[in-house]
């Protein structure tokens, strides 16, 4: 399928931001996006890079009610060598289907989504930031678009792309979080939706995270729904643990998102002879690992910051330091090796990145 590209009037692009280092994240986008329509017995069809503008809905939209709407978030990369790169987009384009079937919404051509992707990206080339850790965030979406009322599949959606720069995340080097450990309220269950990326998982985390905020945390450490007493994630990102000699990360249960970055850590730590196991800590072994020490690092993962160190997680009142409140050796090299990598800056020895230009 051909998309078609509509140029924004010179005179309504946006001015582009002059400091990079208050681009923050999330909060600015550029002049263009992707959309495409699908309609049952139709299928996908007017795929369109076009001005980015306001999405105009009927108030009966069924994405308004009934929450089929799905997302992915991955970053474009501007390399030292003038390169743009992408970092494993085939996985989350194949991440958007196994969530687009959950949630019986209709799949996309993997081909036309990597297609508007790029072309998207290199159309915005200018607006993706120079600076160290700088980077142009791509959302795709998919939202439900059949006017009607009544719970059932809709027959309609739309699929757009979105683009905007983002800043680094540790612009002053590593700042370990403090976690805090919601027992009252979970994330996800087994046989949900937990392993999607579907608008409801959000909605569901905010009491939980705005209660662990006010109390002066970071982020929540969600646990199992049914026993409340082992590890799923840590707010929106996958759970680490660094035990005695090895990785620990929660398996794929069903309730916990499938990180791409997860993955790639997984690999390459393998890779360097680290042990990784998939297996879901309980809690008690954690507090008991930390106060004997086995439990020498902890960090969260994803797409935003690679890797986020925790430093310090409150559990039934009381506060635990795991290695003095400090990041840990590994986690910092798992950080360094990612982020080079996704730069061009180093040997890319699993076929990861994505060169699309330069
Ligand atoms: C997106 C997400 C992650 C991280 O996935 P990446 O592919 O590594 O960015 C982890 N947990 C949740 C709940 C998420 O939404």
């Amino acid at each position: 399928m051909d998309i078609k590209i509509i140029k924004c009037a010179p005179d309504k692009m946006k001015k582009k931001p002059s400091d990079e280092s208050k681009l923050g994240f999330g909060k600015i986008f550029t002049d263009h996006m992707f959309t495409v329509n699908y309609e049952e017995g139709r299928g996908w069809h007017d795929p369109v890079i076009g001005p980015y503008n306001p999405i105009v809905l009927d108030p009966t939209s069924m994405n308004l009610h009934y929450g089929q709407q799905i997302f992915e978030g991955l970053k474009a990369y501007r390399g030292k060598d003038g390169g743009i790169y992408l970092f494993r987009p085939e996985e989350n384009i194949r991440r958007m289907n196994a969530s687009a079937v959950r949630l019986c919404m209709a799949t996309i051509d993997p081909e036309l989504f990597m297609d508007a992707m790029k072309k998207l990206v290199l159309l915005e080339q200018d607006w993706i930031p120079r600076g160290a850790g700088t980077s142009l965030y791509i959302r795709p979406t998919m939202i439900a678009t059949e006017s009607a009322l009544g719970v059932h599949p809709s027959n309609r959606y739309l699929f757009f792309i979105i683009v905007g720069p983002v800043g680094a995340y540790y612009p002053e080097g590593f700042s370990p979080t403090k976690i805090y450990v919601s027992e009252e309220y979970v994330r996800a269950v087994r046989g949900g939706v937990g392993n999607c990326k579907n608008a409801g998982n959000y909605a569901a985390s905010l009491y939980a995270s705005e209660k662990a905020k006010a109390m002066g945390y970071t982020q929540v450490l969600w646990l199992d729904a049914i026993e409340r007493k082992y590890v799923e994630e840590v707010g929106t990102s996958n759970a680490f643990f660094v035990i005695g000699d090895e990785l620990l990360t929660p398996p794929l249960s069903g309730s916990i998102l499938p990180g791409i970055t997860r993955d790639s850590i997984i690999r390459l730590a393998r890779s360097w002879g680290v042990k990784v196991t998939e297996r879901a800590p309980s809690m008690d072994e954690i507090i008991s690992g930390i106060a004997d020490g086995s439990v020498r690092e902890a960090f969260a993962s994803g797409t935003a910051a690679i890797v986020s160190p925790i430093g310090q997680i409150y559990y039934q009142g009381r506060e635990h330091f795991i290695n003095g409140g400090k990041t840990g050796k590994l986690t910092e090299r798992l950080y360094n090796e990612i982020l080079q990598i996704q730069y061009g800056e180093k040997p890319d020895p699993f076929g990861w990145r994505m060169k699309i230009s330069g």
